[in-house]
């Protein structure tokens, strides 16, 4: 039976508790707010698919390598409410066109980031945008697995280590199945994200009603979380002074398992990657006009079948593979966790969020200095370029 004895090896995908004929594993979450599968003892028949399920214990190992394009989707609407280039929209309404299922990442009714299916595109918007935080994946492997056998085209979109479980809890390729994943930087604590928008919200003496992590309306490169609040206020600061997004970008906040990731390469297990494509300035000037460009790395013959489909709605260009990743390098390499992570976890308790990562990420005035001058620098390349 699964036991997890080091955190790093185990990315609480849910694959054991989905797979688990008994039903006898549930998801706990522990001190920082990240699920870990437990066991009841007593149920348990010794089967072993939770261990043979798990996609970090019996890996699976891929041989292909990808193709990258720059891409972004024509419709500028549906560009601008996405975080890069709007892409995951785009094949996620062709499957929807085809009488498919779209399973991804979205908000319950508390802002808890949940994953969840939808059939229709009005309801699309809600997987739309990155969420910084850990998706709770729940029993939709379940779910998408009872569609696939239904013959329903699948859609599926998470984090590399919950395609991973995906893959495995399937066991088998189901032709009508539809993998996207993104290069992932790592995924934050639940726990910390309820903390911060429950202070929010006590600041604001109201409730919030919509959350947006990437404001695109100042620019993509210069995106912003913003969260409007019943009372008609809105909350709205760059990344430097939103101590969630900073304690996020400094590592200070993953789950253990995203600084020892087992998914960070070329050879990737889904159909399509997604991600930014950081350095387009660079790579295909012009491409740029910093509203979005997703990098989409083809990894499969359905992911190019589904790339193809969409391609007339689409601005793209062919890119070299180590051109395109050169500036993302969440692609390849895991980050290091913060020097002071563990302390911020042990006060997590009595201290604010504001509080802690002040404490925690506290920059020298020369420190502070240099990432200005380079901020402005890069700042006014772009300027030049668009
Ligand atoms: C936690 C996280 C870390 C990321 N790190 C990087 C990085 O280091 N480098 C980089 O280039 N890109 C990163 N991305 C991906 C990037 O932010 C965009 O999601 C990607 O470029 C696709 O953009 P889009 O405009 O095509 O679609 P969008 O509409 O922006 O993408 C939405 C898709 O992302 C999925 N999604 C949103 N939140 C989550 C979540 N919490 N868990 C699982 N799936 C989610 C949704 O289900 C939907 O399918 C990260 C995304 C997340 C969620």
């Amino acid at each position: 039976m699964i036991k997890i004895t080091d955190e790093k090896s185990c990315s609480g995908c849910y694959a054991c508790a989905n797979v688990c004929p008994k039903q006898c594993i549930s998801m706990e979450s522990n001190s920082e707010g990240f699920w870990y599968p437990k066991v009841n003892e007593e149920q348990c028949i010794d089967c072993n698919l939770c261990e043979k399920t798990c996609p970090i214990i019996s890996k699976t190992e891929v041989q292909s390598t990808p193709v990258a394009y720059a891409a972004y989707n024509r419709d500028e609407q549906t560009r601008m409410g996405s975080s890069s280039g709007g892409i995951f929209a785009l094949i996620a309404e062709n499957i929807l066109q085809n009488g498919g299922v779209v399973f991804g990442a979205g908000f319950d009714m508390g802002f808890n980031v949940v994953h969840s299916y939808v059939e229709t595109n009005d309801a699309l918007n809600t997987f739309q945008g990155s969420k910084y935080v850990q998706s709770k994946i729940g029993d939709t492997f379940q779910q998408a697995k009872s569609f696939l056998n239904q013959g329903r085209q699948v859609l599926f979109s998470g984090t590399p280590c919950q395609i991973g479980g995906l893959k495995k809890y399937l066991e088998k390729d189901y032709d009508n199945l539809i993998c996207q994943d993104i290069i992932c930087h790592g995924v934050p604590s639940p726990r910390v994200w309820g903390k911060f928008l429950s202070e929010c919200e006590k600041r604001q003496q109201s409730s919030v009603n919509h959350i947006d992590f990437r404001n695109k309306s100042d620019g993509w490169h210069n995106y912003k979380m913003s969260i409007c609040f019943e009372n008609g206020n809105i909350y709205k600061k760059s990344n430097q002074n939103n101590s969630y997004i900073r304690a996020f970008q400094q590592n200070l906040t993953l789950r253990p398992s995203c600084y020892a990731c087992v998914f960070k390469t070329l050879h990737r297990l889904s159909d399509i990657t997604l991600a930014d494509f950081w350095g387009i300035e660079s790579v295909v000037p012009d491409m740029f006009d910093d509203k979005g460009v997703s990098l989409v790395l083809i990894n499969s013959d359905k992911g190019k079948a589904i790339f193809n489909a969409v391609s007339n709605k689409l601005v793209y260009k062919e890119a070299d593979i180590h051109e395109a990743i050169k500036c993302n390098s969440a692609a390849l390499k895991s980050v290091c966790p913060h020097p002071k992570r563990d302390y911020f976890f042990e006060n997590l308790e009595h201290a604010s969020i504001d509080c802690l990562v002040e404490k925690c990420c506290h920059q020298s005035v020369p420190t502070r200095i240099v990432k200005f001058v380079y901020r402005v620098g890069s700042k006014l390349k772009r300027m030049i370029i668009k």
